[in-house]
């Protein structure tokens, strides 16, 4: 292999490097920073061989997100499985956490961090099986856009409640989010008539840095 193979993938990652990660950008930001063009690019040819056209993210209002490079653990989810979020999320969760718990409310994940690999192989799997694009991208975001990629974003529920399930939306849990959540940092992404056309995802919340109104009461 010579040198300029060896180089070729340092030389690719700091052409692609999420922009959240140049000159110490701040991670979560309210609205998602410009990504450049050769990672938007990537994120084109990937979801072009899922068959997802061009023109679909933008026609959704949807933008091209940074992935998350440094993860941090926070509660494992329901099935005990590892969950992640980039640090600030995650401090920002724990707290939320403890404060919902000291008031007798018990929050859970189900999903933070995932790849755009990972994005994927979930919708590669429907479309193996014989689902259309249009009904998997209805379960799955499109590679590339979904918050989840940013490690800012949690998929909770709280015990009683199935994952990812509307009913959420009539638990105490929910309730307790509604008036606290904001508090954290933490606010609703997809809530109903959101410009994204996804349904209601009370479930679905992003930390958003510096939005925090209080660390405590
Ligand atoms: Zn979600």
């Amino acid at each position: 292999m010579s040198p300029a193979h060896l180089l070729a993938p340092a030389i690719l990652a700091a052409i692609i490097a999420p922009a959240a990660f140049a000159a110490g950008a701040e991670l979560c930001p309210a609205t998602p920073l410009p990504q450049p063009a050769a990672y938007v690019a990537h994120i084109n040819e990937v979801n072009r061989g899922l068959g997802i056209p061009d023109d679909y993210a933008a026609k959704h209002n949807l933008v091209p997100q940074p992935e998350a490079k440094h993860l941090v653990d926070v509660p494992r989810d329901v099935y005990g499985r590892k969950v992640q979020m980039v640090p600030p999320a995650a401090t920002a969760l724990k707290q939320m956490f403890a404060a919902a718990r000291h008031d007798g409310i018990k929050l859970e994940t189900v999903s933070g961090f995932r790849s755009m690999a990972y994005q994927t192989h979930l919708i590669r799997e429907k479309l193996d099986r014989g689902m259309t694009i249009r009904k998997a991208l209805t379960i799955n975001a499109v590679p590339g856009y979904s918050e989840h990629q940013t490690g800012c974003a949690v998929d909770l529920t709280t015990p009683g409640v199935p994952a990812a399930d509307g009913s959420f939306a009539r638990s105490k849990a929910f309730a307790w989010m509604q008036r606290n959540a904001a508090r954290f940092g933490f606010h609703l992404s997809f809530p109903p008539g959101n410009k994204y056309a996804y349904e209601y995802e009370p479930w679905h919340w992003r930390y958003i840095a510096g939005s925090a109104t209080a660390s405590s009461r």
